[in-house]
């Protein structure tokens, strides 16, 4: 395979068509899925023909909104605006099928055809795992019916080149993506949570953008409610994994270097939470949470219009969008300390992560100087206990 690991985003395209069934979906120490080669291989090269960060199937955005859902319910539940309800809950209605990601029992995240949209509700912050998402869909779409498919933009992608074709009965969303944090790392701070939260209970419900506390300037937090009453819910700066998340220190390695920014879209449509409303807009900035919709397609526009009676939506520029929210066009370099914070994070030791990559303490400021030499030790020390 040509592309190089750094680059791969883990779609999975090219394991779904290698006429040999010759290529799986591996994850990496992290949990990241690579594609591994298990010998059968005969060099067709489909792989690579399919691979959407070495060809891409592109849109040029043309317009954008402000919008949220008029529906107050919707909005509280939703990561910004409801939007993607809205459009969701239109699929449905029309007998569609809509896919997006969702918790599993267990908390990890995993794509899947929903017949219950607020499953779908709020953002995880975890790279979702497509499964047989992409040959539902294209079964889906063979059948004549309506299909929304929602997820980051590496992975609709990844759809468009599985499926080789432009379907009209298709409306691809994606968003605004800063990038996809590990999902071992994710599994272990599930379980350094529910230790640290609750004595006997176990997780019920998990919100990583509770509106509890607001979400205008970012205000928005995190939320872990357990079986006995106990609860966690704390502003998202104080949240040690949205910390390391937001720092680019737990990302998939690709979002670094992502293939999928800027204006030339996958998507039908991008969303996005609209940050900095308050300046641009602040008549539209009610504490509830406010969307940025994109739409790169005549297909898009045209669905947005169907939609807008259930949306409160006004047109904004291109450059508003853009203005606060650099993840449109930019990929936010891996930290230096990437491996030491997934390291600790996938060995659930969040508490010395904490330490370790925020503290201010000299000693810390010190260790993270010398990071390189004396935590590579440690590690090396560690794995051979
Ligand atoms: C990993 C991640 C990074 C993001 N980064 C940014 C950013 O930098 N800037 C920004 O403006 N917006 C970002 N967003 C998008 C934003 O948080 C909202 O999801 C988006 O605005 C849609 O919100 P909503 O209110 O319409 O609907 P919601 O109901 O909140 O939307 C949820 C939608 O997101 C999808 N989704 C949730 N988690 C995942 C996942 N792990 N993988 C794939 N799809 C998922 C669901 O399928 C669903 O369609 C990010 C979202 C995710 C999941």
């Amino acid at each position: 395979m040509k592309i190089e690991k750094a680059m791969c985003t883990g779609c999975g395209a090219c394991c779904k068509v290698c006429p040999q069934d010759c290529l799986h979906l591996v994850p990496d120490q992290y949990g990241f899925p690579y594609p591994e080669i298990d010998g059968k291989c005969i060099n067709c090269g489909i792989c690579d023909l399919i691979c959407p960060v070495l060809h891409k199937h592109r849109y040029s955005s043309q317009t954008a909104y402000a919008a949220w859902s008029r529906d107050e319910e919707i909005r509280m539940r939703s990561s910004s605006g409801g939007v993607f309800t809205v459009l969701a809950e239109r699929i449905l209605s029309d007998m569609g099928s809509v896919y997006g990601a969702v918790y599993a029992e267990d908390f990890s995240v995993r794509h899947e055809r929903i017949s219950n949209v607020k499953k779908c509700n709020g953002a995880k912050y975890v790279q979702s795992n497509l499964d047989n998402t992409f040959h539902s869909i294209k079964e889906d779409l063979e059948n004549g019916r309506p299909v929304l498919f929602s997820g980051t933009p590496c992975q609709n992608a990844g759809l468009k080149s599985f499926l080789q074709k432009d379907y009209g009965n298709l409306i691809c969303v994606d968003f605004i993506c800063h990038g996809v944090p590990s999902p071992h790392a994710w599994r272990s701070y599930i379980k350094f949570r529910e230790k640290k939260d609750t004595k006997s209970g176990f997780i019920r419900d998990i919100n990583l953008r509770s509106k509890k506390s607001g979400w205008s300037h970012y205000a928005y937090s995190v939320e872990f409610s357990y079986s006995d009453g106990a609860q966690y819910l704390v502003p998202n700066g104080d949240d040690i994994y949205m910390k390391m998340f937001v720092n680019d220190y737990i990302n998939r390695l690709s979002c670094s270097a992502c293939a999928f920014k800027g204006e030339n879209r996958c998507s039908d449509i991008t969303l996005g939470d609209f940050w900095g409303i308050w300046d641009l807009y602040p008549d539209m900035d009610d504490n509830k949470g406010v969307s940025s919709v994109i739409v790169s397609t005549e297909k898009g526009g045209g669905f947005i219009k169907a939609c807008s009676d259930d949306l409160y939506i006004r047109r904004v520029s291109l450059e508003d969008v853009n203005k606060w929210n650099p993840s449109y066009r930019e990929s936010a370099s891996a930290n230096p300390l990437r491996e030491a914070a997934l390291y600790y994070a996938v060995k659930g030791k969040y508490d010395f992560a904490e330490r370790l990559l925020f503290s201010d303490s000299p000693f810390f400021r010190l260790r993270r100087k010398l990071f390189c030499k004396q935590t590579r030790n440690e590690m090396k020390e560690h794995d051979r206990k």
